[in-house]
C-alpha cells in the first residue's frame, strides 16, 4: 500500500540484531519463552488499565500459538494491550534503553560466543530474539481503545516497514516466518505440536494465562489426515498449568498443593519436612517458595550433585540448580525463586556477582536456617529425623558460611557422653558444664565405639567431663576452624596439653604439685628412653594425667591434623 512506509533500524538496533541472527545463543528455543513473555506483559497492562478506565474490557485473556505448516510459520498471538504505530516504532524499532552502545562495544571484544552471551545476557534481547529462527517476522497490532491498527515487519537486516491496517483485533500478534535451517524432514522443528508443547511446559508452564494451541485446520493441507502428534486439528489445547503457588497468598495455598507442588519439582514421594514461603517487596521484589525435604536424595554427596533451587522471572522459567541463590550446603533445599526485575536472559556468571542477589542469597539462608531451629524447638521429632539426613551436609555451613556461623551453631546435634541414645545441642552442653569447665571436650573418630573406647576418654569420664562424639568427617574440619560456641572453645581431648589439673578440682594445692614435680623425676629416665627410641614416630613423649587404666596413648599436636583426617586427606590423594 502507498501508505507503507520503510524505515531504518537504529544503528545499535541493527547491530544488536546481527548479534542475534548470528545466533549468540546456543539455545534458540528460548524465543517463544521471549515472545509469550511479552504477550503475557500485555495482558496484564490491558487488565491493569481495565480497572481504572471502564471502555476497555479485557475478555477471555490468552495467548494462543498458531501454527501454519503450509506456510512454516508460527504465530504468537495474544488480546492484549496492543501498541499504537508510535509505540512500534519506539519500542520495536528502536533501543531506546540506556547503556546500549557501551554493551555493544564489549560485545564486540568478548573473547567468545560464551562471553558475548554473559553480557546480552544484562540486556536481554526480548522481541529480536524471533530472528534467531524468523528470516521474516510479521507483527499485527492494536493498543485497546484506539481504531487504527498497524502492521511492522522486517526481514532483521537494515530496514523495516510499517503501515496502518483496518480490522484488526484488540492485541498483537507476532508471525515468525520460520527459516528452512532448523526443519527437520522439511516439517520445521517449530512447527512441530510436540516440540512448541515441550519448549511451553519447560519456560512458560506459570504464566499466569492460558497458552492455547491452535493447530492448522484440517483442509488447508494435503496429507494431514494423520497428524504426526495423532490429534484432530483445530481443536484448542492449553498447554501451561498457569498454577503458580509462590505466587499465591501463604493464606490460600493448602498443606496437600504444597505437598504436590514439592513432589513435582523434586521427584520425592514424600511430603517435606517443611516449607518455607515468602514474598518481599520494595526495590527488588521477589517471591520464595522452599522445601526442606524429609529425607537425603541418593547422590547429596556425590561431586555433582545439583542445588534444588529453581529460578523463574515473573513466572518464565529461567535456570535449575540456580547456585547464586543457594549456597553449597544447602542444597538439599528445593523450590522455586521468582524474581521480578531481572532480564529473562541473565546468566549464571551475571547473578553470581549481582549485589540484590547475594543479598535475596543471604536473607534465603537466614529464613531456612531459622525454620531449621523453629523445627528444633516445635517439632523435635522431625527435626531429630532431618538431621540425620542432612546434619553433615549443614555441617558443611560451618566452613563454606562464616555469616551463619552462630545460627549453624545452634543447630548443631551431637551424640555425646552424657547419654547413650539421645544427640545434644550444644547449648544443652554448655548448661551441663562443670563449674569452672569453660571449653567444650570433643573426640572425632570413626564411629561412636571407637571414639568411647579411645584412651583419650578416660580421664574424662572418669572425673565426669562430658565429651562430645563426632563421627563425621567434616567435623574434624569445623571443630578445627570455628573458634567457639557462646564463647565457649571447642578443644579435641585427642590434642595438645588438655590439663585437667586446672580445672578448679582440689589438685591445685601446693601438695599436689609437689607430688606432680616428684612424679617427673620419677619417670625422666623412662621418658627420655622412650623419646630416643620412638625418635622416628613421635615428636614428644610426656608424663600425663590423662589416662587412669591405659598405659599410654598417643596425642596430636594442638594444629596436627587428627587421625581421620589424615585418612581422609589421603584418600583424596593429597
Ligand atoms: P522487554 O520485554 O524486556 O521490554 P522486548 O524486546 O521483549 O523487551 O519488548 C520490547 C517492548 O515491546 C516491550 O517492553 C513492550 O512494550 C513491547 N511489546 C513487545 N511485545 C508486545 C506485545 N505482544 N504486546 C504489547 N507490547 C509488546
Ligand atoms: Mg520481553
Amino acid at each position: 500500500a502507498s501508505s507503507t512506509q520503510t524505515l531504518e533500524f537504529q544503528a545499535e538496533t541493527r547491530q544488536l540484531l546481527q548479534l542475534v541472527i548470528h545466533s549468540i545463543y546456543s539455545n534458540k528455543d528460548i524465543f517463544l519463552r521471549e515472545l509469550i513473555s511479552n504477550a503475557s506483559d500485555a495482558l496484564d497492562k490491558l487488565r491493569l488499565e481495565s480497572l481504572t478506565d471502564s471502555t476497555l474490557e479485557a475478555s477471555d485473556p490468552h495467548i494462543v500459538l498458531e501454527v501454519d505448516k503450509g506456510a512454516r510459520t508460527l504465530t504468537v498471538r495474544d488480546n492484549g494491550i496492543g501498541m499504537t504505530r508510535d509505540d512500534v516504532v519506539d519500542l520495536i524499532g528502536t533501543i531506546a534503553k540506556s547503556g546500549t552502545a557501551g554493551l555493544l562495544a564489549k560485545i564486540k571484544e568478548a573473547k567468545d560466543a560464551e562471553a558475548a552471551q554473559h553480557l546480552i545476557g544484562q540486556f536481554g534481547v526480548g522481541f529480536y530474539s524471533a530472528f534467531m529462527v524468523a528470516d521474516k517476522v510479521t507483527l499485527h497490532t492494536r493498543r485497546a481503545g484506539t481504531e487504527e491498527g498497524t502492521v511492522w515487519e522486517s526481514d532483521g537486516e537494515g530496514t523495516y516497514t510499517i503501515a496502518p491496517a483496518d480490522g484488526l483485533p484488540v492485541g498483537t500478534s507476532v508471525t515468525l516466518h520460520l527459516k528452512a535451517e532448523d526443519s527437520e524432514d522439511g516439517l520445521g522443528d517449530y512447527l512441530a505440536a510436540w516440540k512448541i508443547r515441550q519448549i511451553v511446559k519447560q519456560y512458560s508452564d506459570f504464566i499466569r494465562w492460558p497458552i492455547r494451541m491452535a493447530t492448522e485446520p484440517v483442509s488447508t493441507t494435503t496429507d494431514d489426515s494423520a497428524d504426526a502428534d495423532g490429534e484432530a486439528a483445530g481443536e484448542p489445547e492449553t498447554l501451561n498449568s498457569m498454577k503458580a503457588l509462590w505466587a499465591r497468598p501463604r493464606s490460600e495455598v493448602t498443606e496437600a498443593e504444597y505437598s504436590e507442588f514439592y513432589q513435582q519439582i523434586s521427584h520425592d514421594w514424600q511430603a517435606p519436612a517443611e516449607t518455607v514461603h515468602m514474598r518481599a517487596e520494595g526495590t527488588f521484589e521477589y517471591e520464595a517458595l522452599l522445601f526442606i525435604p524429609a529425607h537425603a536424595p541418593f547422590d547429596l554427596f556425590s561431586r555433582d550433585t545439583k542445588r534444588g533451587v529453581q529460578l523463574y522471572v515473573k513466572r518464565v522459567f529461567i535456570m535449575d540448580d540456580c547456585e547464586a541463590l543457594m549456597p553449597n550446603y544447602l542444597r538439599f533445599v528445593k523450590g522455586v525463586v521468582d524474581a521480578h526485575d531481572l532480564s529473562l536472559n541473565v546468566s549464571r556468571e551475571i547473578l553470581q556477582h549481582d549485589r540484590q542477589i547475594t543479598a535475596v542469597r543471604r536473607r534465603l539462608v537466614k529464613k531456612v536456617l531459622g525454620a531449621l531451629k523453629d523445627m528444633r524447638t516445635k517439632n523435635g521429632e522431625t527435626y531429630a529425623t532431618v538431621w540425620e539426613q542432612f546434619g553433615r551436609v549443614l555441617k558443611e555451613g560451618l566452613i563454606e558460611d562464616r555469616d551463619s556461623t552462630d545460627a549453624l551453631l545452634e543447630l548443631v546435634s551431637s551424640a555425646s557422653t552424657n547419654d547413650a541414645e539421645k544427640p545434644t545441642t550444644l547449648r544443652e552442653y554448655v548448661e551441663r558444664m562443670k563449674d569452672g569447665q569453660d571449653t567444650i571436650y570433643y573426640l572425632t573418630g570413626e564411629n561412636r565405639a571407637m571414639v568411647e573406647n579411645s584412651p583419650h576418654m578416660e580421664a574424662f569420664t572418669a572425673r565426669g567431663y562430658e565429651v562430645l562424639i563426632l563421627t563425621d568427617p567434616v567435623d574434624e574440619v569445623w571443630t578445627d576452624q570455628i573458634p567457639a560456641f557462646d564463647g565457649h572453645r571447642f578443644q579435641s581431648i585427642a590434642k595438645g596439653q588438655v590439663d585437667l589439673d586446672n580445672d578448679a578440682d582440689a589438685e591445685g594445692t601446693d601438695e599436689a604439685k609437689a607430688e606432680k614435680a616428684q612424679r617427673e623425676q620419677d619417670f625422666a629416665p623412662l621418658l627420655t628412653w622412650l623419646q630416643t627410641t620412638l625418635a622416628e614416630h613421635v615428636k614428644q613423649v610426656r608424663l600425663s594425667t590423662r589416662l587412669t587404666t591405659s598405659a599410654a596413648c598417643l596425642v596430636g599436636d594442638a594444629h596436627d591434623l587428627t587421625p581421620t583426617l589424615e585418612k581422609m586427606y589421603r584418600a583424596m590423594g593429597q
